[in-house]
Formats: C-alpha cells, sequence, structure tokens
C-alpha cells in the first residue's frame, strides 16, 4: 500500500524528472540532500535581493542601493599593481544613463561581459570619475522569461555548491514551484494553524521561494521554524509519555543502613541541597517507574557524594550501580576518590577504563556477569556488548553533555528498565534544557559547601612570568602549594606531552630548586599517579605540575594557587572546572592565566570572560554564545534532529510554543490515532523511522 502511494505521489519521484534538473544536475543537488522533487521546496534562499524596483541610472544617488537594468557597450580588463586584475564594464540604460561597474580579480568576467550583454546589476552606487558600483550581483538577462525570474522582484539567492550557479537553481525550483507545489500536503493539524496564525504549508512554501515583500518571508519562516520545532518537542513528548506510563522492577528497601554507614565516614555534613536531591532521587526510586533524572550543580558543589549514596540505596537493594564518565581521568578520580571507602563497609567496586590490562578486564567482565562487582566505574569501555550485568539497577552518567543519546541508550539497555541519573555541572540556559532535556526531570544543588572562598583571577602574560614564580615561593614559604597546568590536546599529545616534562625539569632545576615540584599526567599508571598525590597531600610536592589530569575530583585544601599555561587552547567550562580546584580551604586563593600575545579574538573572549566572574552559569552562557549550540552539546551526538530553520536560541519563543502545542497533542492523543492528528502521525513517521528507535529504550 505504502509503495502505490509513493508512486501516486509524485514528489516522491527522483529530482532528475523534474524540469530542468538531467542527471547532471541531480548529482549536483545530492550534495544538498535533495534527492525527490519534494525535497526542493525546502531549499531555501539564504538572502534576497530587493530587485522589484529597477531605477533609471540617471535617476540614482551616490550612497544608495539600487538595481538597474542596462547593456554593456564596453568593457575593460586591466592589471593593477601586485598583480591584481581590474574588470569594468561600462553600462548604459534608456535614455542616457552611464555607469561603471567594477570587479577586483575576476578575469573571467571578460568572457561573459562582452559588448552589446543584457545585463541588471544591484549594488551600492559610489563615485570616481563618474557613478560606479563595485562589486555588484549581476545577472544576465536574456529574454522574457529570465527577466521575470530574475529582476523586477524580491529576487531569493539560493545556497550552491560547486558546479551549481544561481540562475539554473532559480529555474529549477520555480518550475517545481508551479508544476508541483498543489501536491504538498498539509504537516500541522488545521486548529495549530489557525490558533498560532501560521500560514498553511504551500502558501508557506511559495512565499519562501517567491516573496511580494519582506513580510511574506518573515512569515513563511516562522512557519517552517513552528513547524520544526514542534515535531522536535513531538518527539520528546512521546518520549515523556512512554515513560510515564512505564513501570521499573527495580525494588528498594526501606532501611538505608548502607547508606547511614557511608554518611558516618564522611568528613563533612550534607548541605541542605545534597540532602533534597538525595529525598527527590529516593521518592523517583519507591514510584515504582524507573526514575530520568538530571542533576545539575555548580562545579565542586558536591554532585559526586549524591551519586554514590543513590548507588548505595540501590546496591542495598541487591542491585548494580554503573557510574560513567566522558574520560578516564575523571573516571579514574571517582574511583580513586571513594572506592576505598565504599570496601570499607562493604562495596565491592571497581575500575573499568580502556587502558585497564586485558587480563583484568576479563576479570571485571566475569564478576559484572555473576553480579560480584556492585559499583562499576567506568568509561566508554562500559557500553561493549562484552559487558553484561546480572542485574542493573541504576545508571548514573556524569558530565552528561559529552555523552550521546545512543550511548545512554545502550548502557541503559543492559539492564531492565534500570533508573537513570545524569549529573552536568554546565547550567543549560532553560530554553535550551527544555528542548534537549526536556523528557527528564531536573534537580538542582544551588548550594556551595561551606568555606568555599571566592578564587582572585587574573589574565597575564610572558613579561610577568618572573614576578609570578617570586609570588609562589612566598606562597609556599607560608605552606601554600600550586598547581601549573598544561594543556594536553588529543591531536598533538606527544608533542604538549613532551612540552608539560621539560617545563617540569626547568622549574625543577632552575626556579624551585628546593620546594619540591612533582609531575603529573595521564599516562602514568594508576599507581603512580596515587604515589605523586599522595606527596603533594603531604607536601613533599609543593609546585604539581600537571596535565588536565586535575581537571576534577582532586581535593587539597592548601592548593591556592593555579596558573594555566596556554589557558587560550581551554574551552570556557574547562577552564572554569580547572579553576574550581583551588579555593577550597579557607585562604584566599588564586587563577592565573598565562597565555602567549597572540591569540585569536575568540580565545581573548573566553579569557575575558573567565577572569570576570566566577558564575557557572554565566559562563555556560557564554560558552553557548561563543561555540553555538552544535558545538556546545553536540547536538549531532544527542540524536536529536539537525534543525535547518530554527535556532535553539534566538528562536526561543516560539519553542515555547511549539512545544506547548506538541505536549497537548500527545496529552490528548498519545497514539496519534484522531482524525485531525492524522497528518501529524504521518509526518511524525516519515521523519522519524529509524531514530524514533531509541524512543523505546529511553
Ligand atoms: P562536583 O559537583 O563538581 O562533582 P564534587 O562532588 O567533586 O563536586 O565535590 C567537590 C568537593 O566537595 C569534594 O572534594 C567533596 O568531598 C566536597 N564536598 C562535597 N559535599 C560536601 C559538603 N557537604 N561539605 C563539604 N565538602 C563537601
Ligand atoms: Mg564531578
Amino acid at each position: 500500500m505504502e509503495d502505490r502511494k509513493e508512486a501516486k505521489n509524485p514528489l516522491k519521484n527522483p529530482v532528475k524528472y523534474l524540469k530542468g534538473v538531467g542527471p547532471h544536475w541531480e548529482k549536483l543537488l545530492k550534495k544538498f540532500n535533495i534527492i525527490q522533487i519534494g525535497d526542493i521546496f525546502f531549499h531555501i534562499p539564504r538572502l534576497y535581493i530587493d530587485r522589484s524596483t529597477i531605477s533609471k541610472i540617471e535617476n540614482i544617488k551616490i550612497g544608495e542601493t539600487a538595481t538597474i537594468l542596462g547593456e554593456v557597450i564596453s568593457f575593460e580588463s586591466r592589471r593593477l599593481r601586485k598583480r591584481m586584475g581590474m574588470q569594468t564594464a561600462l553600462l548604459k540604460d534608456e535614455p542616457g544613463g552611464l555607469i561603471f561597474l567594477k570587479w577586483f580579480k575576476q578575469p573571467y568576467l571578460k568572457k561573459v561581459l562582452k559588448k552589446g550583454v543584457k545585463i541588471m546589476a544591484s549594488g551600492e552606487v559610489t563615485f570616481y570619475k563618474g557613478k560606479q558600483m563595485v562589486h555588484p550581483d549581476f545577472e544576465i538577462i536574456t529574454d522574457e522569461e529570465s527577466k521575470r525570474l530574475h529582476t523586477g522582484r524580491i529576487v531569493p539567492f539560493y545556497p550552491l555548491t560547486e558546479g551549481m550557479f544561481q540562475k539554473r537553481v532559480r529555474k529549477i525550483i520555480d518550475n517545481g514551484i508551479t508544476l508541483y507545489l498543489d501536491c504538498l500536503e498539509e504537516t500541522l493539524p488545521d486548529w495549530i494553524i489557525k490558533e498560532e496564525k501560521l500560514l498553511p504549508i504551500k502558501e508557506a512554501i511559495y512565499k519562501i521561494h517567491r516573496p511580494m515583500t519582506f513580510n511574506d518571508i518573515k512569515h513563511a519562516k516562522k512557519r517552517l521554524i513552528f513547524e520544526e520545532l514542534f515535531y522536535l518537542e513531538l518527539l520528546l513528548a512521546l518520549r515523556r509519555k512512554r515513560l510515564k506510563i512505564r513501570k521499573t522492577n527495580v525494588q528498594i528497601k526501606k532501611e538505608g543502613k548502607l547508606v547511614c554507614d557511608f554518611i558516618k565516614l564522611l568528613p563533612y555534613d550534607l548541605t541542605n541541597d545534597q540532602k533534597k536531591v538525595i529525598k527527590e532521587i529516593r521518592d523517583d526510586f519507591l514510584s515504582g517507574k524507573p526514575m530520568h533524572r538530571m542533576l545539575q550543580g555548580d562545579v565542586g558543589s558536591g554532585k559526586t557524594v549524591v551519586a554514590i549514596i543513590a548507588s548505595l540505596i540501590i546496591i542495598e537493594s541487591g542491585y548494580q550501580v554503573a557510574i560513567m564518565a566522558p574520560t578516564e581521568i575523571l573516571t579514574e578520580q571517582h574511583y580513586l576518590g571513594v572506592g576505598k571507602t565504599l570496601k570499607s563497609i562493604g562495596v565491592n567496586n571497581a575500575l573499568l577504563i580502556g587502558s585497564v590490562k586485558p587480563r583484568e578486564k576479563k576479570k571485571i567482565y566475569k564478576s559484572l556477569e555473576n553480579g560480584e562487582i556492585d559499583l562499576i566505574f567506568g568509561t566508554h569501555a562500559l557500553i561493549e556488548d562484552v559487558v553484561r550485568f546480572k542485574n542493573l539497577g541504576l545508571v548514573t552518567v556524569d558530565e552528561q553533555h559529552r555523552f550521546g543519546v545512543l550511548q545512554r541508550a545502550k548502557l541503559l539497555a543492559k539492564g531492565e528498565t534500570p533508573h537513570f541519573l545524569v549529573m552536568t555541572a554546565t547550567p543549560i540556559p532553560r530554553t535550551l534544557s527544555m528542548t534537549l532535556y526536556g523528557d527528564l526531570d531536573v534537580s538542582v544543588i544551588n548550594e556551595m559547601p561551606p568555606g568555599r572562598k571566592d578564587i582572585i583571577t587574573r589574565w597575564t602574560g610572558e613579561k610577568n612570568r618572573t614576578k609570578l614564580y617570586d609570588f609562589i615561593r612566598k606562597k609556599i614559604k607560608k605552606g601554600e602549594q600550586c598547581y601549573i597546568i598544561y594543556p594536553l590536546v588529543e591531536e598533538s599529545e606527544k608533542m604538549d606531552l613532551k612540552a608539560a616534562t621539560e617545563m617540569y625539569n626547568y622549574l625543577k632545576e632552575n626556579v624551585f630548586t628546593s620546594e619540591g615540584v612533582g609531575l603529573l599526567h595521564g599516562r602514568m599508571k594508576t599507581e603512580e599517579k596515587e604515589e605523586i598525590m599522595k606527596a603533594f597531600r603531604e607536601k613533599e610536592i609543593m609546585v604539581l605540575v600537571s596535565t588536565t589530569v586535575i581537571e576534577v575530583g582532586i581535593d587539597m585544601p592548601e592548593a591556592t594557587i593555579m596558573v594555566i599555561e596556554h589557558p587560550e587552547r581551554f574551552g570556557l567550562s574547562q577552564l572554569h572546572q580547572m579553576r574550581g580546584r583551588v579555593g577550597r580551604g579557607d585562604k584566599k586563593s588564586y587563577c592565573i592565566l598565562l597565555s602567549p600575545g597572540h591569540i585569536s579574538d575568540e580565545a581573548r573572549e573566553r579569557l575575558k570572560t573567565i577572569e570576570s566572574t566566577m558564575n557557572g552559569f554565566k559562563i555556560a552562557e557564554k560558552d553557548l554564545q561563543l561555540r553555538g549550540p552544535g558545538e556546545f552539546f553536540g547536538t549531532k551526538q544527542h540524536g536529536l534532529p539537525d534543525l535547518r530553520f530554527a535556532d535553539l536560541i534566538s528562536d526561543g519563543i516560539i519553542l515555547q510554543k511549539a512545544r506547548t502545542k506538541a505536549f497537548e497533542v500527545i496529552d490528548n492523543d498519545p497514539q496519534l490515532l484522531q482524525l485531525e492528528n492524522k497528518c501529524v502521525r504521518e509526518r511524525y513517521i516519515t521523519k522519524y523511522r529509524e531514530k524514533d528507535k531509541l524512543g523505546d529504550v529511553l
């Protein structure tokens, strides 16, 4: 049945059957994912130029932007200094206006702008020995048809790739509109179109490609943006619905002895926020439904201990727990930080990361499968197929935004509807968190553990290096300690490591000769690292040169200075995380960013931001602004569909509306069976046929 329908709908025919597209253009269009005829409607202009009024050359004024139509009466190609060519065409229109059109380079124009050719040009009018336009947009006008298409209106300019040219694309799309727009089916229910005052899809597509006014374009775009966000939210609404009706078999015992044992061993009291979150998690466990919760809290707010306590509740009830972090270092920190304490209260735990020896790995796989291991700390290594659990009850993921939806789904699939907790130090602007995590409940830790001091942050350069070393020496005399961080970038790991090692040697031999300098990097064995950390804790080492190893987890109250070398190579949230390693005791702490003189404007922005604020939320927003949501969240990884028309940040208001409508639809008609939602159901299925398999797990 499906097939017959496809055959009947001409929009599903290959695009090569559209007038103006042959096999050659079919290949070109494919680069934009234009495969079927219907796809061309959604190839949206990247800009429009208003050629609705064609001016007479006589009448245009200097400084104005205008469109003119005329005939080339002469052409000159000149060579300027530095081998740069300049092309000049003299254009004449009726009754007798003259203007120079000039281009630098582009020698091929000589062949194009021959005497007698009619062209239309748009650009700003300037003056040099007469009226001129420099680098105007222009098009050659051959006949009435091309005059209609390319002039005398608001003309669309489409994205092109190599081998394509504007006029042909314009022609192809225009043919598509004329011949097939009528076949395009509505994809939003009538009532939504009415309530939101949206354009029907046909009208929107028409106006996007053949606008009469700029307002047309605005309305048309709004419709496309709304629709895109509506279907994104619909996906989330469905996921959430599914979660709400799912049950879990992970039953919780109410005693909580393990938790008590553990809390007794903590050298501090839990903050109120930590207690609040633990209660929220416990309530989830008791609800009979799988927990699906995100825990947000700034760096150092104490999320780890919350995750551990949540784990203990689950373990006491006879299930296993997996805690996954994005890097080996982070994972190791977790393990080194609490592993021993947990063992002392009878919780068997282990570390599974890529660098664990194969023999050891096999042992771990076995004990996970037979249930001997209660708690496993791990990286992506946990996701591998060989990893099987006896009865996985809780999955916790740290620093969530570095993992994709697929990855978390894969880990969750290793248990029978286990509970799920994600932790992130990145406060996410509300509109975004709604979209990206619309299916999660959220807990927030606002309160920092007591006694945290502000950190003085200074961004400086080479010229202050000696002064800085003097300063550090002075602090060391008072018993304070210092971290010096070197960036280690994956691509240039070897060289970076060499730089860090050289720096370490230099400092040891020339600068801090009697203070005790240590080196810590990711390539060291776990035991070696432990040894170095121990020496730092016992103050045999006062200056710790480190690669980004200490980005997380280490907690030394006497460490008051953090020097970051090449801070321009770190991201904002990374810098913020690292800085969080000092300021943990009662003394004033410092973070010094030591950058070279020549850095990019973007890096400059980053360092200025870090210098001026300690507020994790502001930093995250800036990070988002500088990098854009795609990179910031790795939206691709999230398994979210790519957004073609909408921008999650600037279209926040439309997003909100689309979300409300999508949730309304799903609340009233969870399976999209009602007639008025038929089009939604169909569109949803074509759009997410593959991706929605995820929804079954999540
Ligand atoms: P993050 O939220 O960044 O993961 P951590 O869990 O690493 O933070 O906690 C930061 C530090 O604060 C840890 O060394 C931890 O021992 C300590 N900590 C956590 N909770 C408290 C508390 N309630 N009081 C004092 N220190 C705490
Ligand atoms: Mg943490």
